[in-house]
């Protein structure tokens, strides 16, 4: 389904829909434009704010309760359109009492437009209904699937399009709100959202929440669970279960200094606190830059603090996506190829240039390897993604080549005029959204003209629109990974692993030591590896999850119990989606990942599930 045949299908159910007492509807040339991946109206009658008051249902899995929508009318309109997917809708009403509405026809991750008609002067409608237990963008986990292993969870993951299965509302980046919310949980549990938190257990169960700044939808976020608090500084610090909470600290303790560097660089953080809730393993990402309160994956807690430039990835989109936020999601490398590059510079504030040049390399070949599966039409930094779950542009392109051109144009302006031109950005636009010919309008205008930098010399066309990666693409170079190249070259001479010079490495260096190792590595070579590092028993989950995918491309069996081991005991995608795409690629392996698919998809997010159902065919 394209973009346009959405639109299109709007306007059919509006037709209808005509029973309503609305006036005549507009023909199709009136009709205002659909923002995309999103049935709503904004230009009529656009969310302002939402009141939620919801009891949280754990044997039921379901949210219960009411949104209370505060709506800005354009004149002359009578309706207001929601998105809505797999909510069942009790009753509709505002000041005058039951309004009329029509839940018109869902297709598939879109929904359904939620269609409400308006009296003239309508301020608020509030909605009663109920979530699905099935609602994609929540997950309910049992007890067992907890640190603590004695109370249920909740967790929701609202990016790209998903807040629409927890809440009726406009489902689109281009609508911003305030909110607030009154969430009821059994008395043992804390609720907690992306919003002002509390720090402390409420013997009542009752948690009352307020949003401030205004965010779009794919920013609702909420958990709960047995979750207590440790504070880092006066304005951060870590939410996660009691017997995760103590380690967790330890290893973000970084935090206050990281949103030091953020503002030194980007101006002032404007949310007002910064905390992180490490989740239970089946959280589907690295990390999502709830605002107020990230949401993090515990695989980031690796005893040593190696794994944290998620959290300045995290932390860098208070700025680049909260503050500035890709007007659609075929925008969206502005949101993560700025934060990527945000992410770069924090890291290289915090632990000097050469461990940032570690991660500059780390990210290249992973986006060089993503090239080898995307077709080249996703390739560029601004997607089409019309008719297609946006979910489908979460690629390593607007990450890496996105940060990528951010690097490119800082080694052709310098860094002090780009810095500035950021800072003036997030400054302009905060609280808005922006596309990709309005930057490059920008970049034009405030950057290359003055610079006398020509456009040609930039490859904007290449890097926006074309495949792969343009011929002037900025080369990371680290000493330390030049040390690593050595030790892997030395090995596949024939150096035995014992005689390699590896004290001190760094997990930058081990997981470089493992890209760059000579192909294939025999059974014995692998042997060796593993008796020397212990690669198979790491406890880091980066490390592991390179290691696993030699183990699958080579067949070392010895490292099987742990690969079907970690693939059941977490659910990030990044690491779920090479191990079973490599065991896809034989007979044998597939057989083996389907063995475990169907041990471990019930603890998956369906974030996850949508992805290895689709690589292993699931289900067909
Ligand atoms: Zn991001």
């Amino acid at each position: 389904m394209r973009l346009s045949s959405i639109a299109a299908a709007t306007l059919l159910l509006t037709i209808a829909c005509q029973p309503m007492n609305t006036p005549p509807q507009p023909t199709p040339m009136q009709q205002p434009s659909v923002p995309p991946h999103s049935w709503s109206n904004p230009e009529e009658a656009r969310v302002e704010h939402l009141t939620l008051d919801l009891s949280v249902d754990f044997p039921a899995k379901q949210l219960v309760g009411a949104a209370t929508l505060r709506i800005a009318m354009a004149p002359g309109a009578r309706k207001l359109v929601l998105d809505a997917r797999d909510l069942t809708i009790e009753r509709v009403f505002g000041a005058s009492g039951d309004l009329q509405y029509r839940m018109g026809t869902a297709q598939s991750t879109f929904g359904a437009p939620f269609e409400i008609s308006l009296p003239a002067g309508t301020k608020n409608v509030t909605i009663q209904y109920r979530t699905s237990p099935g609602a994609a963008a929540l997950q309910w986990l049992e007890p067992a699937q907890t640190a603590g292993k004695r109370w249920p969870f909740l967790l929701s993951q609202s990016q790209s399009i998903l807040a629409r299965t927890w809440v009726p509302i406009q489902d689109t980046p281009t609508v911003r709100f305030t909110y607030d919310a009154t969430i009821r949980v059994p008395k043992d549990l804390v609720a907690i959202m992306s919003a002002e938190n509390p720090t402390e257990r409420n013997a009542t169960g009752v948690y009352r929440f307020r949003m401030l700044q205004a965010i779009p939808s794919y920013l609702l976020a909420i958990a709960v669970g047995d979750i207590a608090f440790r504070p880092l500084d006066a304005r951060s610090g870590v939410y996660a279960e009691p017997s995760v909470v103590e380690s967790a600290a330890r290893e973000f303790v970084d935090i206050p200094r990281m949103m030091t560097a953020a503002e030194q660089l980007y101006g002032p953080y404007r949310w007002g606190r910064y905390d992180v809730l490490v989740l239970p393993p089946s959280f589907p990402f690295g990390g999502m830059e709830n605002p107020r309160l990230t949401f993090l994956t515990p695989t980031l807690i690796a005893g040593d603090r190696s794994l944290v430039s998620v959290v300045a990835h995290e932390l860098a989109h208070s700025w680049s996506g909260n503050l500035v936020t890709n007007a659609t999601w075929n925008d969206f490398w502005l949101n993560e190829g700025f934060t990527t590059y945000l992410e770069r510079r924090i890291s290289e504030q915090l632990y000097g240039r050469d461990h940032a040049e570690m991660l500059w390399t780390l990210g290249g070949k992973e986006l060089r390897d993503e090239f080898d599966l995307l077709p080249p039409a996703d390739e560029g930094l601004k997607v089409d993604l019309a008719g297609r779950d946006p979910d489908e542009g979460s690629t390593q392109v607007p990450y890496e080549k996105g940060s990528l051109f951010l690097r490119l144009i800082e080694e052709k302006v310098g860094r002090e005029k780009l810095d500035a031109f950021l800072r003036r950005y997030f400054d302009e636009f905060a609280f808005k959204t922006m596309t990709t010919d309005k930057f490059i309008e920008l970049l034009r205008t405030r950057l290359l003209v003055p610079n006398n930098i020509s456009e040609a010399d930039l490859q904007i066309d290449a890097w926006v629109n074309k495949p792969g990666l343009p011929s002037n693409v900025p080369m990371p170079r680290s000493q330390a990974f030049a040390l690593v190249e050595a030790q892997s070259a030395a090995f596949g001479r024939g150096t035995a692993a014992s005689s390699l010079a590896t004290s001190n490495w760094s997990t930058q260096q081990w997981l470089h030591f493992l890209h760059s190792l000579p192909k294939p590595l025999t059974t014995a070579q692998m042997a060796d590896l593993d008796r020397q590092f212990r690669f198979t028993q790491t406890g880091n989950s980066e490390i592991l999850e390179v290691w696993l995918e030699h183990a699958i491309d080579y067949g070392y069996e010895p490292a099987y119990g742990a690969l079907e081991d970690f693939l059941v005991r977490q659910g990030r995608r990044k690491y779920l989606k090479p191990l079973y795409t490599k065991m896809a690629a034989t007979p044998a392996g597939l057989e083996r990942a389907k063995r475990i698919y169907a041990k471990a998809r019930a603890g998956y997010h369906s974030v996850s599930t949508q992805t290895i159902d689709g690589i292993l065919k699931w289900g067909n």
